[in-house]
């Protein structure tokens, strides 16, 4: 059991404005934003920073509800996922005097298109992480950023019958893209779940080639952003690694081997089908039916804590009937976590190695190079149980438009 009392009175605290000096912009996402350590100070060396962002329609987050993240991470993400691919999380104290000089000294760093958020100048704590791109200090990395989103197609006999056939023979992801217009492409997530040499390094290729789709894949070497459209910078290559061939096709192989070589898509495949076993159809009836009686909590960590070993009982038996109320909640809990697999990322750093090694999260390519490899899981926070109507809409729209349309795209 998570004892907050006992952590919250080893935390380190970051005080004072010149602090704020020693850490730079790294990266953002919707709910967080990310700065790593330049300074001295042990503690906080090969560590990241994660600062959290006011969101419209949320309450201001509370000291409980950001410990309430590590204890997510540790008693539910991990247990589901295994701990080789979570990422630890260390609470920090951070002054509103602090984040107010970060949050001016990032400004200027950040994407247009992310800046109507800003930092929570007076949240009390904020988490410090181990920095994914420095996992081997004084060796050349390179991190794979990959976002692989839906890997499987539903079969639940919750699916309106008007949708049936759509929803199993074109993916979420292939129609959700075609639902946004974006431009005709031969990526499917499908492919790269498949664990087939072949499909995955197709999936691969488009996404290194033609990389359409920015948000799915990105590639840094020793923590600078690789362009991959235009023709790979040699110089920043060459401080990865000395070769001479094609840099894009060492990338791809080197992707396409760890993929096929560590089981982290079949695991995240897997909890995103098990947990999603009834689809938003399905799970939207019982929301809507039972929301009064269902009282449905979600900010307290016992409550996932019986939403996971009930799923893993579940596993074990298989047959559970779906028509009890006590069931209909659970398997609505239990799609809320499939959604968290559903958005996450994938941190896969590589380093090269002299030759294989003896841990098991190492590959050899055909032309005999040898690489170290780590992946870990990002983005896993609990999504919110109020945007389950919000889901339902969105899934009708995608398959309607598909419908309507004539989409003919076939998924396997
Ligand atoms: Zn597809």
């Amino acid at each position: 059991m998570f004892h907050s009392q006992v952590v919250v009175s080893m935390i380190p605290l970051l005080n004072k404005s010149e602090e704020a000096e020693n850490w730079v912009y790294i990266g953002e996402g919707n709910i967080n934003l990310v700065v790593a350590y330049r300074g001295d100070d042990p503690t906080y060396k090969g560590k990241v920073l994660r600062v959290i962002k006011n969101c419209k329609n949320k309450k201001l987050s509370t000291q409980d509800s950001i410990l309430f993240k590590k204890q997510f991470s540790e008693n539910v993400i991990q247990l589901l996922l295994g701990e080789e691919y979570v990422v630890p999380m260390f609470p920090v104290h951070t002054s509103t005097e602090f984040l107010q000089t970060l949050a001016v000294n990032v400004e200027s760093h950040r994407p247009a298109f992310r800046t109507d958020k800003q930092i929570v100048v007076n949240s009390p704590t904020s988490f410090f992480l181990d920095d994914l791109t420095q996992i081997w200090p004084n060796s050349p990395a390179m991190t794979f950023e990959l976002k692989p989103k839906w890997g499987f197609k539903p079969d639940s006999s919750f699916i309106d019958m008007s949708n049936t056939i759509k929803k199993r023979t074109t993916c979420r992801f292939c129609m959700h893209s075609y639902l946004r217009r974006v431009p005709k492409n031969n990526f499917c997530p499908l492919d790269l779940y498949s664990m087939d040499p072949v499909r995955v390094q197709k999936a691969v290729n488009v996404l290194l080639k033609e990389n359409p789709l920015k948000k799915t894949l990105s590639v840094s070497i020793n923590g600078k952003k690789a362009s991959l459209t235009s023709e790979m910078d040699q110089q920043l290559f060459s401080t990865f690694i000395e070769y001479n061939d094609d840099h894009n096709t060492l990338m791809r192989d080197i992707l396409e081997r760890v993929l096929l070589h560590d089981p982290i898509l079949k695991i995240l495949k897997s909890l995103q089908m098990n947990l999603d076993e009834i689809d938003i159809e399905g799970i939207y009836s019982f929301f809507q039916r039972n929301s009064d009686y269902f009282k449905l909590v979600t900010d307290d960590i016992n409550t996932w804590i019986d939403v996971v070993n009930r799923y893993q009982q579940r596993l074990e038996m298989k047959n559970s009937p779906i028509n009890e109320l006590d069931e209909q909640k659970q398997r609505i809990y239990e799609y809320i976590l499939s959604m968290t697999f559903k958005d996450c990322s994938l941190m896969i750093n590589v380093t090269p190695t002299v030759k294989e090694n003896n841990t098991s999260k190492s590959i050899t390519l055909s032309n005999g190079l040898s690489f170290q490899y780590d992946i870990k899981v990002i983005d896993t926070d609990l999504k919110s149980i109020d945007k389950i109507p919000f889901w339902f809409e969105l899934d009708q729209s995608i398959v309607r438009h598909a419908i309507d349309t004539e989409f003919d795209k076939e998924c396997y």
